[in-house]
């Protein structure tokens, strides 16, 4: 089965805490902090996989975690940064936030590209000492790393896309020209996924060829097969549309011609302004006075016209020359820059450092998930660290939110059930 979607969760690992120690030795008294900095949370990283060719591995397995950095430790130990976790995707697989629906990145070329960052790792307590705090009883917490739901999205990078009718002989043109061996078949909709063929011309040059499944009307309003298909061409530098020109199959060539080209402008007007040339196929079933009346209406509308007969083969190198010498003045193979964040999406993501406030019996309950890690390195009975607490509280709107609820001098805050006297 070919999937060329899937949705996913992937997250960067979370940096490790750095420690409170304090250095310890027989007959030495008062030892200096010797607590270790966290180690950095793993990332997630993408890579091109040239054997995969749909995204169908995604279809189980959805969630892509990547490990926590340790902890620091005593001894001015740091922690050991985790593992980066590498995700193999075939080449042209989008990456977009799923809430937005912004394009975070395209997979496409060999180079592996960071998508979350892992949290950095937070500091231990021996980066604290000063002269006048010589006994700092806090380290800082790792970074949380960060984490979206995604889409992926394949888009296969082809040269050239092949279009037409089912039936019109796209997979066999492409098993003659290219090593590719799709199905063919004397019946409909025998393609049902796309085949991308490497076709060689001289002078060690060489192209790559997309068979994607035939197009039947209605295909971009998401009826029939087709719609979701067209995706497969956007990219193409060259569309070579192949039709029927001997009507065996008692369908009119030029009405094929005008309904795909209509499907094509309905899914994108971009994709109905590429460079098209046609494909007059089956030429060995054809008289030629259907041959000529067929070229005269395309050569009408300003389109290159090649006679092949894909079953013998004849005009077939012809039409594989003359793609070659258009390939060498169009533009290269569209890659998608990355869309920038915009204001509405930066605020959203901040929004992540979410946090409620419930009062109840008199008592505010704060509920805060990223406060979950800054609260497991606080040390609640020294002043400095609390002090670096209630300064996190402050920093993200809390403190004003609470004040904006009317909480007094000595009224009791709780969060995760750690309960403190306000105090103004
Ligand atoms: P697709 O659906 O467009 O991929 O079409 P296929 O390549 O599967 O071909 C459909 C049928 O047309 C098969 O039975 C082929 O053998 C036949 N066919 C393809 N090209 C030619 C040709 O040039 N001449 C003749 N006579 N038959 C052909
Ligand atoms: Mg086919």
């Amino acid at each position: 089965m070919f999937v060329d979607k899937a949705k996913i969760t992937i997250k960067a690992g979370n940096g490790g805490n750095g420690a409170v120690s304090f250095h310890r030795e027989k007959y030495v008294n008062a030892g200096g902090p010797d607590g270790g900095d966290g180690g950095k949370g793993g990332d997630v990283i993408f890579v091109v996989d040239e054997g995969m060719s749909t995204l169908v591995d995604f279809r189980y397995k959805k969630k892509f975690i990547a490990k926590n950095g340790e902890n620091g430790s005593s001894r001015n130990c740091t922690g050991k940064s985790a593992e980066d976790l590498i995700i193999k995707v075939p080449r042209g697989t989008l990456i977009r936030d799923a809430q937005t629906g912004r394009l975070i990145a395209d997979i496409s070329s060999n180079e592996p590209k960071v998508i979350c960052k892992g949290g950095k790792g937070g500091a231990g307590n021996q980066h604290f000492a000063t002269a006048t705090r010589q006994i700092p009883r806090f380290a800082k917490p790792g970074q949380i790393g960060e984490g979206y739901e995604v889409t992926l999205e394949l888009k296969l990078l082809a040269d050239v896309g092949l279009v037409g009718f089912p039936n019109v002989g796209k997979s066999t043109l492409i098993s003659v020209v290219s090593e590719a061996k799709p199905k063919i078949a004397n019946y409909h909709f025998t393609t049902l996924s796309p085949v991308l063929g490497l076709v060689k011309l001289d002078e060690g040059k060489s192209f790559v060829m997309a068979d994607i499944p035939g197009l039947i009307e209605g295909a971009s309003d998401g009826v029939g097969l087709g719609h979701e298909f067209l995706r497969h061409v956007d990219r193409c530098r060259l569309i070579v549309h192949v039709v029927d020109v001997s009507g065996v199959e008692g369908r009119d060539p030029k009405e094929d011609f005008i309904a795909i080209n209509k499907e094509l402008k309905l899914f994108s007007e971009d994709l109905s302004n590429r460079p098209q040339i046609v494909a007059a196929n089956k030429s060995d079933m054809a008289s030629s006075e259907q041959i000529d009346d067929f070229k005269e209406f395309v050569k009408d509308k300003g389109y290159e016209f090649f006679e092949i007969s894909a079953a013998t083969t004849a005009g077939v190198d012809k039409l594989i020359a003359h793609i070659g010498k258009m390939l060498d003045t169009l533009p290269p193979i569209t890659e998608y820059e990355p869309e920038p964040l915009t204001l509405e999406m930066i605020e959203q993501s901040q929004n992540k450092q979410q946090f409620s406030i419930e009062v109840k019996n008199g008592i505010y309950y704060v509920d805060a998930p990223f406060l979950e890690n800054v609260m497991s390195t606080v040390n609640m009975e020294d002043y400095e660290s609390l002090q670096y607490f209630q300064r996190v509280l402050r920093f993200s709107g809390i403190i004003d939110e609470l004040e904006g609820m009317g909480i007094k001098d000595g009224d009791t805050v709780d969060i995760f059930g750690f309960q403190f006297d306000f105090i103004v």
